[in-house]
């Protein structure tokens, strides 16, 4: 796994300057098929308040089959849960793979998807996010218990309700149970 750092200085996060203690990681993917981690910074790489994207956004790291690309400091307040979640949890996106057809009208209900095409992109992706929960729990005294998923933070009440990444892992075998106990095994050495 290959950390590059590429601040989203214009981001309003960023400028924000607002300190947290990370808690936990939230794991998110981004429901917007075939775009990668680093087309991400010139999409957010903006302030809200200027006027420049029309949303809040922001979150501490994208990453794909290839890369992580960090955007802001691990330990600064991010935005992506739509919730008390983005005071205590550092924010990780997973890019989704090219050619996934969504249903409009659900937005997070995946209609067609291509396990066999897609299976090599998601286990490097999977790895990746393993890895970088791993060195961020080591970093911040973190256990696996401490991760995430958007779906989980909102049935927990402290984020909005997206179904991520529970609608795409189980089409490779995989689940955040799989995923957490993958990082456990990384961080005891077992
Ligand atoms: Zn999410």
């Amino acid at each position: 796994m290959k950390i590059i750092q590429k601040f989203m200085t214009r981001n309003d996060c960023y400028q924000a300057n607002e300190k947290i203690v990370p808690k936990g990681i939230l794991l998110h993917s981004t429901a917007t098929p075939g775009v990668m981690a680093h087309e991400w910074y010139d999409m957010w790489n903006k302030s809200y308040q200027k006027g420049e994207i029309n949303r809040k956004v922001c979150v501490h790291a994208f990453l794909d089959d290839e890369n992580v690309m960090q955007y802001l400091p691990w330990d600064h307040r991010g935005w992506h849960g739509g919730g008390p979640v983005n005071k205590t949890h550092i924010g990780i996106e997973m890019c989704e793979p090219a050619g996934i057809v969504y249903d409009d009208k659900y937005g997070s209900t995946i209609i067609e998807y291509d396990v066999e095409a897609n299976e090599e992109y998601f286990r490097k992706a999977f790895k990746n996010a393993v890895e970088l929960c791993v060195m961020l729990c080591k970093k911040f005294n973190l256990t696996e218990e401490n991760i995430i998923t958007h779906c989980e933070a909102h049935k927990m009440g402290i984020a909005s309700n997206h179904a991520d990444v529970m609608h795409w892992f189980p089409k490779h075998g995989e689940s955040m149970g799989s995923f957490r106990e993958a990082v456990r095994k990384a961080l005891n050495n077992d």
